[in-house]
């Protein structure tokens, strides 16, 4: 399958050789590299991507979630033309700024003053200012394997999100693990960051009783809690805090929010978030040119005023639920030990058939079989992130699942001897 991979997309494999004269890897997003070469795509569209080596896909990673309105949409588009008809840097706030912040501030309890940022991480970044400003407290407490937890640490390395944090780490699912650490750390620590569910860690959903604890943990020491929604913000109109009646101190966000442009958003409660107010004396500086840049507030604008009407998420929701269950059944048919996790449009494969709570659950299993199932997608003119996740898009439809389900199934069926 490799050298079939290889011998099929030869530009890709030149393209980041000489990509890789000036940036180390050939490439500026560390979660992109595989072996032997990650495809470089020259188009998009809709729910479809054309590679430079002149192969279509079906587009099923959805730009790690960014791209919940595809490639090409209409009202986004004209949105952003109109923007950038009107002046690209206009040296101050705006009225699509302040639409767009309401925008998101009507959606998400936890939002009750936001302030926005360029990027998730950004906005991640921020939130932990804050929650620190607010305690006076230095120590962080996240979760093994999480975004904030190493799981972008390739090869055991240090990423560089833990470098300036005092991180203390719990487990994922087991709410006795941060009981413990704030038993130990409590008067030192200001903030619990967790995503309420896992995304690149293998979207696994935090149980909702282990939320709560964290919500009345961090009430009982004084901690900030962080929904970091990066990921989760679609799965409801309010992200997951909607869905289970959890409200947070702090929220971050970002992704489809900025309409597929760059973008990161961080809220919270208007007491804490109101530190950012520079009429203070006590002010929290929080500056950032492209902050509040005319084509992402556009496009951010049209998107959630436009297109992703209650009806279309749930839609999207339900489709994604009803291949989650249709992938896993083909799993099962076939005898094989693996499964997809996730929650509603978005989900991962896991070589295990064993319960997923946590990503130690994950430990020792078996990576060549998820590798061998991407290729084979991609041969099948499937594309998803090559550690099994799958996002959804909204124009990703019920014809396009049957597609993506009839090509699992039939890569399943062909490597089926080589599968746990
Ligand atoms: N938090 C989570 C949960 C994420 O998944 C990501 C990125 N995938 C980020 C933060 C960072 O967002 P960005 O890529 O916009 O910096």
């Amino acid at each position: 399958t490799l050298a079939r991979y290889a011998a099929r997309n030869p530009t890709s494999a030149r393209l980041l050789d000489e990509a890789a004269t000036a940036m180390p890897g050939g490439n500026t997003r560390s979660v992109l590299f595989h072996p032997p070469f990650p495809l470089a795509m020259s188009r998009g569209e809709g729910c479809r991507l054309w590679d430079e080596d002149g192969h279509a896909y079906l587009d099923a990673l959805g730009e790690f979630t960014a791209a919940l309105y595809g490639h090409s949409n209409a009202h986004i588009r004209a949105a952003i033309a109109d923007a950038l008809s009107a002046g690209l840097n206009l040296s101050s706030h705006t009225a699509r700024e302040a639409a767009l912040a309401r925008e998101i501030q009507r959606r998400f309890p936890g939002m009750a003053l936001l302030r926005f940022a360029n990027s998730g991480t950004e906005a991640n970044l921020l939130a932990l200012a804050v929650a620190k400003a607010h305690t006076g407290r230095g120590k962080v407490v996240v979760f093994e394997g999480a975004y904030h937890g190493g799981v972008l640490t390739f090869g055991g390395g240090p990423s560089p999100m833990n470098v300036p944090h005092d991180f203390v780490f719990a487990r994922y699912n087991d709410l006795g693990s941060v009981q413990a650490l704030l038993a130990d750390h409590g008067p030192d620590v200001a903030a619990i960051l967790v995503e309420p569910m896992l995304g690149a860690g293998g979207t696994i959903p935090g149980d909702p009783a282990f939320l709560a604890g964290l919500r009345a943990l961090a009430t009982e020491h004084g901690v900030q809690l962080i929904f970091d929604e990066v990921m989760t913000s679609r799965l409801s109109f309010g992200g997951r805090q909607a869905l289970l009646d959890i409200a947070p101190d702090l929220t971050t966000a970002g992704k489809y929010l900025g309409g597929g442009l760059s973008f990161g958003v961080f809220g919270g409660r208007a007491e804490v978030m109101a530190r950012f107010d520079p009429r203070r004396p006590d002010a929290l500086a929080h500056a950032g040119t492209f902050n509040n840049n005319v084509l992402t507030m556009a496009a951010g604008l049209a998107g959630l005023t436009q297109v992703l009407t209650a009806e279309a998420l749930d839609a999207l929701n339900r489709r994604g639920d009803a291949l989650r269950e249709r992938l896993n059944a083909t799993l099962a048919d076939q005898a094989v030990d693996m499964q997809f996790t996730g929650l509603g449009s978005l989900m991962t494969l896991h070589a295990t058939a064993r319960p997923v709570r946590s990503p130690a659950d994950l430990a020792g299993t078996d990576g060549r079989a998820k590798d061998l199932v991407f290729f084979a997608l991609l041969e099948r003119g499937i594309f998803m992130a090559r550690r099994g996740m799958i996002a959804l898009s909204l124009p990703f439809g019920d014809a396009e699942c049957d597609t993506l389900a009839a090509a699992f199934e039939d890569a399943i069926r062909t490597h089926r001897d080589v599968l746990p």
